[in-house]
């Protein structure tokens, strides 16, 4: 994609990182202009560009930015979400480390916009490197006057502050990292009241990803008619695709929205290990959404109508490959375990759950399933959907959906058929299987 029509000019590192290296990439110019704005005006060109939320969920950024500024006076918080966790997403990463200054100015304008003048960073434990790189970039933005009292000579201060979280997957969810960040075990509340009205210690919060904030400079720069003419209707503007697993140059990389998964992975992934014809399945948001046969991924484009249309969903941008060499059912079974382990355990479905599945799958993969296993895994899957307080139940439950819709004839093959007398419970897996 040409340069002109990119926001991160820096993913692929091949300049430095550091103030004046960012200046010369064209951050922070203009930033006291957009500052004296009104702050409705910043949300209006927000709105405008179609921007929509980078993190997973896909909600128009302009919006959630025009429900917290409307909520009642009072002190509100902004926080910035780079807590990226989901197996598959690096693309957070890579912004923070070679783009932390967008990131930064993305935060300030979007705490103008709603009158916040305090935030934080939220950002994942295991992301050392990247912590210490966004302390750096902290610390000049102060020096420089970008942040703190009266920015640039204008009436708005804003201090943020970088907080390192403790490495549970649960605490990228909204209102998980609120209570983790007020010092509490990072466990989901229950909403409404959604965040935006009663968020941090109580007060409106706005919560963003990484790469949302880090976009909004560049689209009020070049206005957001530029950003709005990038990808299609409904998924305007570019974003980071994070491409692994059976590809010959997994990397992080922009693209318009849009664009067809077949070529995202051919022209900027060095396409399939052993070629496209090698191709089993991709999972094309990152490891909670139903995965693609073959066949789709021939027709599938990487926007959000046309992904949902598709029964998946674009997630985080991580567009994971699998070819024939892997056993789908084993990659599943990897899954479902790990959304036992992060389960944070308040919800029957997603406690018993989760840990219902990744036993069963466990057992078909050993060809020690039973004949009905099928339909029960389909059975315990659709009744943790939707009826939980946040959306790990359903991360752990559409992977397994995807595959019993995709190969339930490799699920199906491995059964015992039911002329099979099966032995008292005495295996290991029959021990772990029965053991909650
Ligand atoms: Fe916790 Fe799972 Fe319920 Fe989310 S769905 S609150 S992770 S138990």
């Amino acid at each position: 994609m040409a340069s002109d029509r990119r926001i991160f000019t820096n993913l692929q590192k091949r300049q430095g990182v550091s103030l004046q290296d960012a200046l010369g990439r064209g951050d922070w110019h203009g930033t006291k202009g957009l500052l004296q704005e009104e702050p409705g005006s910043l949300i209006e060109a927000v709105l405008h560009s179609g921007l929509r939320g980078r993190g997973g969920a896909g909600f128009l950024t302009g919006k959630k930015w025009s429900m917290v500024a409307q909520a009642s006076s009072g002190p509100r918080y902004l926080v910035v979400n780079a807590d990226e966790s989901e197996p598959g997403s690096c693309k957070d990463r890579d912004i923070l480390r070679y783009e932390p200054h967008k990131v930064l100015e993305g935060a300030l304008i979007a705490a103008v916009a709603i009158g916040a003048t305090k935030g934080f960073v939220y950002i994942r434990g295991e992301y050392g490197e990247e912590a210490a790189i966004l302390e750096r970039a902290l610390e000049e933005a102060y020096t420089e006057g970008f942040l703190g009292h009266r920015i640039l000579g204008t009436e708005h201060s804003f201090d943020l502050i970088l907080h390192k979280g403790a490495g549970a997957y649960i605490c990228g969810e909204e209102t998980a990292l609120l209570e983790s960040l007020e010092g509490r075990r990072g466990m989901p509340r229950l909403k409404p009241p959604y965040p935006s009205s009663v968020g941090l210690y109580g007060a409106p919060t706005l919560i963003n990803n990484v790469e949302t904030l880090a976009a909004v400079p560049t689209i009020l720069r070049r206005g957001p008619e530029w950003f709005a003419s990038l990808g299609v209707p409904g998924s305007t503007g570019t974003r980071v695709f994070s491409i692994s697993g059976h590809v010959n140059t997994p990397c992080n990389v922009e693209a318009e929205l849009g664009i067809p998964l077949k070529d995202l992975i051919n022209t900027h992934a060095g396409g399939v290990q052993g070629g496209w014809e090698n191709l089993l399945a991709v999972i094309p948001g990152g490891v909670s959404v139903p995965l693609l046969p073959k066949a789709l991924c021939e027709q599938a484009c990487m926007d959000y109508d046309s992904l949902s249309r598709m029964g998946t969903a674009l997630g985080t941008g991580s567009v994971i490959v699998m070819n024939r060499s892997i056993d789908i059912v084993e990659a599943i079974v990897r899954s479902a375990k790990f959304y036992m382990e992060e389960s944070c355990g308040q919800c029957s479905p997603c406690r018993e759950g989760t840990g219902w599945i990744w036993r069963l799958l466990k057992s078909v993969q050993a060809g020690e399933g039973r004949a009905g296993d099928g339909d029960l895994l389909q059975s315990v899957a659709t009744q943790m959907s939707g009826r939980t307080i946040c959306a790990l139940a359903d991360a752990a439950a559409w992977p397994v959906m995807g595959l019993m819709r995709h190969f339930r004839a490799e699920v199906e093959e491995r059964l015992q058929p039911p002329s099979v007398l099966l032995p008292p419970v005495s295996s290991a897996v029959d021990q772990e299987r029965w053991a909650w």
